[in-house]
């Protein structure tokens, strides 16, 4: 990337984009809605059951301008999912007032671990051990998604939801390779901890990005 790009994408005017897409929000609240997928490269989180890791090192997505991603993104749907990747990476702010300035609805996907930047109708925190969030974006956060791997997952669920604002929507979801395993474990921990709901990659059963 040379000097006068990296500067664009500093400043968010422009954005690592690995793909985007239109399809239906699999996961969380809004699980079952269509929507447009913006993924952004770029992350060093290292979530080593990651399932984009293909996302993590930002010079293999082309710089695209936020005024193209946004010119995309209002033909397909009112609601726009940015994810990544790390979205918070990058400065937010353009894309996302350029979005709202089109009436659209932003939400993101994020593990929290940056400066919470841009204007989200909708922020789906999921926190990750290996970089924990800011704490704005606790205040902040809709709803908390916590993937479970292992046990010691539901220990640090707990932690995490101690952390978030009254409001914000618990879940809990199965990491997709250990779903045989931890789906009994997660049905069996909602029903005796019933603040918490249960979250799955319906995406991922439906065989659709
Ligand atoms: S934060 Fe998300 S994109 Fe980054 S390594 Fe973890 S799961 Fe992958």
């Amino acid at each position: 990337m040379n000097l006068e790009i990296q500067e664009l994408v500093n400043k968010g005017e422009m954005l690592p984009l690995m793909e985007e897409f239109y399809t239906i929000q699999g996961e969380g609240y809004f699980k079952g809605t269509a929507a447009y997928f913006v993924r952004i490269g770029g992350c060093d989180v290292g979530c080593h059951w990651c399932d984009v890791k293909e996302s993590w090192n930002a010079n293999l997505h082309p710089p695209t301008e936020t005024d193209k991603i946004v010119a995309n993104a209002k033909k397909y749907s009112d609601t726009i999912v940015v994810t990544g990747g790390e979205p918070l990476t990058w400065d937010m702010t353009l894309l996302t007032t350029k979005l709202k300035a089109e009436g659209l609805q932003t939400h993101i996907e994020t593990s929290g671990a940056y400066k919470l930047t841009g204007v989200w109708d909708w922020i789906c925190l999921s926190p990750k051990k290996m970089k924990l969030p800011t704490e704005e974006v606790y205040a902040e956060a809709d709803e908390l998604k916590m993937i479970i791997y292992n046990k010691d997952d539901f220990r640090f669920a707990e932690e995490q939801a101690a952390k978030v604002n009254k409001d914000c929507i618990l879940y809990l979801q199965p990491e997709w390779s250990k779903r045989d395993k931890v789906v009994p474990e997660i049905v069996d921990y909602v029903m005796k901890n019933p603040k918490w709901k249960v979250s799955l990659q319906t995406h991922k059963y439906l065989n659709i990005p």
